[in-house]
């Protein structure tokens, strides 16, 4: 009965066929015996007809029994198939998940790196760089605390500090005023930044006792951690790193891998090659302001330097001054001594001048041998003090040619009670005096009022 239960509840709902079958089976041979009987009246001899409707029912129903065994192992079997397929397939799905989930990870970690690696790129200074680099390491690598650390002149200090807590004033002056030298001695950071070699430090295992951070670092465990990274940020062509980056996952309890090596290095490489622009843009911009002769500012930007300080001097109200000079019979040096002996002469003049004035002063080639300087905040005649001064040490001083080198000078100045006046109309007056000065048999000075 169990059985028959059993194939009753495996067949029903799947193959009605075959449970008409086994039932036809079942009952088929007592039912064909009653019916060949009473059709033909086939009469088999009484003795044998009972023996022979038991023998023909036990069998058939024996053979229900014994193919109802069979159709129930299979379709168990069938069942079992079916389920481990499910299974299977369930695994597969849940795997295809996490592929499509590390994929989607993945995707959005290039994201960000390119997205935080033109940041760092777009960076307008220094500082900018190094802000934005430890801002990425912080945010879109997941690094809880992040130091960067800038190479100046073998010295290390502090640029950027991300994540780390100070617990005192005093902890945070010692942070402040770190100074790690570039060398085995300034311990992982200073290790890094000498070999120009990204590391993974644990201090338990695999740092050696001399690599140790020594105090004040050491002082305020500003890296202690199970592991923590560093790598350098290098300019190509430069002995050693310029900055170093040190990170790790310490207050969320996470390691840091190869992978975290990697990703850091590359917005490392972002932050030295921009490093290395905005130092070539500077020196281009230092090129593009300088005489290359005299060291001291080109025309160009001298008059752009001057304007602003004209304007600042009349929005303030404060007097600037303007000392315009010429070398008396320059073409005498050039054609006695030679072009660069006369070069000579200019940077020796360009040197007096450049230690008589003031830092605020501000100096320029205005042509071949001329030159001028603007004294902000300097009445008139505090310039013609100025410039007396001046051509007295150049005619007391050898600059390159065996001659006594003299200059004539004129001075003007913006007076705040005269209105406005532009910086046309001063250097004209400037060199109107000049002129004036060298008509009246040169090395003098000439008020322009
Ligand atoms: P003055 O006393 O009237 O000023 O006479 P001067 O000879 O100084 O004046 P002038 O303007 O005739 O000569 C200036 C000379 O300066 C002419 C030019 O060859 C020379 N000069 C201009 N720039 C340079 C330079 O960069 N190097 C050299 N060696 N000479 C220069
Ligand atoms: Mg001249
Ligand atoms: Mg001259």
């Amino acid at each position: 009965m169990k059985l028959l239960s059993r194939f009753v509840e495996k067949v029903r709902g799947k193959n009605v066929v075959l449970f008409f079958l086994a039932v036809v089976l079942a009952l088929g041979a007592p039912l064909g015996w009653a019916v060949v009987k009473g059709l033909w009246g086939i009469k088999a001899p009484s003795s044998y007809e009972i023996p022979l409707f038991i023998y023909i029912t036990f069998g058939t129903i024996t053979a229900f029994f014994v193919f109802a065994a069979i159709m129930v192992f299979l379709l168990e079997k069938e069942a079992n198939l079916a389920e481990e397929l499910l299974k299977a397939q369930i695994e597969l799905e849940k795997e295809q998940e996490r592929t499509c989930k590390e994929l989607q990870l993945v995707k959005s970690s290039v994201l960000k790196i390119s997205q935080f690696g033109a940041r760092i790129g777009k960076s307008k200074s220094e500082e900018e760089v190094y802000y934005n680099l430890a801002y990425a390491a912080h945010v879109a690598l997941g690094f809880d605390r992040v130091l960067v650390v800038v190479n100046r002149n073998g010295v290390l200090s502090i640029a950027e500090a991300r994540g780390i807590k100070v617990e005192s004033e005093e902890e945070r002056r010692v942070l402040e005023s770190l100074k790690l030298p570039c060398s085995e001695e300034g311990g992982s950071l200073g290790l890094v930044c000498r070999d120009k070699r990204p590391m993974i430090f644990g201090l338990k295992d695999f740092i050696p006792p001399k690599y140790k951070l020594r105090p004040p670092l050491s002082d305020v465990e500003a890296l202690r951690s199970r592991a923590f990274i560093v790598v350098p940020v290098c300019v190509e062509g430069d002995k050693s790193a310029i900055a170093v980056i040190a990170a790790d996952r310490k207050h969320s309890g996470g390691d840091v891998s190869n992978d975290d090596l990697v990703t850091l290095e590359i917005l490392c490489d972002v932050a030295g090659t921009t490093l290395a622009r905005l130092r070539l843009e500077k020196q281009l911009q230092h090129l593009a302001t300088i005489d290359g002769l005299t060291g001291l500012f080109n025309r160009r930007f001298w008059m752009e330097r001057a304007e602003e300080e004209l304007q600042r001097a009349k929005r303030y109200g404060y007097p600037v001054s303007f000392i315009m000079l010429d070398i008396d019979d320059f073409k005498e040096v050039n054609d006695t001594w030679g072009h660069q002996a006369g070069d000579k002469v200019l940077k020796g003049v360009a040197e007096i001048i450049r230690r008589g004035i003031r830092g605020v002063d501000i100096a320029g080639r205005y042509g071949g041998e001329e030159f001028v300087v603007m004294l902000p905040h300097t009445s008139g005649e505090d310039a013609y003090t100025v410039a007396e001064r001046l051509r007295r040490t150049l005619e007391g001083t050898k600059v390159g040619v065996p001659k006594v080198i003299t200059a004539t000078f004129g001075v003007s100045w913006y007076n705040p009670e005269e209105g406005d006046v532009s910086l046309d109309e001063l250097l004209l007056r400037a060199d109107r005096a000049l002129y004036r000065g060298k008509a009246q048999g040169k090395n003098r000075v000439v008020k322009s009022w």
